[in-house]
């Protein structure tokens, strides 16, 4: 039977490391982080419950990689590159198989984004796990939703949608082939965080933020901070290769208000157009123009002929979506 301290010491405080940036790791009452000289510390804290935001059987490689990578989109939407993350963990039992998978998914991505896990609690009840990351950033240059400029144009990183049709998938509300739907699947368990766009867009963006409840929702929110309105081009959404072939009608529901896309929506001067290709490229990440920033308030959603479309569409909301 594993004890709480072995549990700790077997699976997660193996991930030892020689970043100057950690002065002290798992094991004392508290970590020690050195941020680099004369960077601001970003700070951001997601939880994942079962049931809610997963499957309660779901892979546990693949949830060790999502709980980090939600956590790493956030840091990804401020422009910060990660340092550190805390865990807490409840678990209904200590199951080594689970354990060891969990563990895998989570330091795998860790390791590849340079992210310590440097502490944590470890506690028995219904499986939570609740992540909190530490970045850092240069003073000033924070993607922040409340800068948006009337004029810029908006844009959106790789594709949207495919978490959604998972999901409807599942549901049984759309019949996909396996192969398909395995593909969709995969976006939606294991989502990419966009750290390396997050920092090429430092002093090219003005705002920003990842869209994990659907794209008008989470745009809705730069709108509101920045008090400016918005027109988005819904045809021009990309989305992703398996919603790509499904009719019209979905692929503008999915893009427009999927959820857990995890990609970055963010706003830019027209007159930095060519830095945010460059940006794309040097991160190995497909950016999309999607519309622009308006001076009258509200979002409106206009066709390839440049019409109006009336959709009725919400983002997920965890007290009123059923
Ligand atoms: P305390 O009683 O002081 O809160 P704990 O006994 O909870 O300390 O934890 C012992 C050490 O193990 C601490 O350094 C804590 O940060 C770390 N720890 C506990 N749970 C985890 C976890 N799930 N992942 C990483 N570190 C953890
Ligand atoms: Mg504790």
């Amino acid at each position: 039977m594993l004890s709480e301290f072995d549990l700790i010491k077997r699976y997660f405080a193996q991930h030892s490391t020689t970043d100057p940036r950690i002065a002290l790791g798992i094991g004392d009452d508290c970590a020690l982080l050195n941020p680099s000289p004369g960077m601001q510390l970003a700070i951001s804290t997601d939880m994942l419950v079962s049931g809610r935001h997963f499957f309660a059987d779901a892979d546990p490689v693949m949830l060790g990689h999502k709980c980090l990578a939600v956590n790493l989109s956030d840091l990804a939407a401020m422009g910060a590159t990660p340092i550190a993350f805390t865990l807490a963990l409840a678990l209904p039992e200590a199951n080594p198989t689970w354990l060891q998978g969990f563990s895998q998914g989570l330091l795998a991505l860790a390791d590849e984004h340079h992210c310590n896990l440097i502490g944590g609690d470890t506690t028995k009840g219904p499986l939570t796990m609740c992540i909190t990351v530490f970045g850092e950033l240069p003073p000033g240059s924070a993607l922040r939703r409340d800068a948006a400029q009337v004029g810029d144009d908006i844009w959106v990183s790789g594709t949207l949608g495919d978490a959604r049709l998972a999901l409807a998938g599942y549901w049984k509300e759309i019949k996909l082939a396996a192969a398909d739907h395995k593909l969709a699947a995969q976006r939606m368990h294991q989502p990419t965080p966009r750290i390396a766009l997050g920092v090429a867009l430092r002093g090219i963006a003005n705002a920003a933020l990842d869209i994990s409840d659907g794209l008008i929702g989470d745009l809705g929110h730069i709108l509101e901070r920045s008090k400016v309105g918005a027109s988005l081009h819904i045809d021009s959404l990309p989305a992703g290769p398996i919603l790509s072939l499904q009719p019209l009608a979905k692929r503008r529901e999915f893009t427009l208000a999927g959820g857990d896309d995890y990609e970055l929506c963010f706003t830019a001067p027209i007159a930095q157009r060519a830095a945010v290709i460059a940006a794309g490229l040097a991160s190995n990440t497909v950016v999309t123009r999607i519309g622009c920033v308006q001076a009258e308030p509200g979002l409106r959603l206009l066709d390839d002929f440049g019409q109006t479309v009336s959709l009725q569409l919400t983002s997920f909301d965890h007290f009123t979506t059923p």
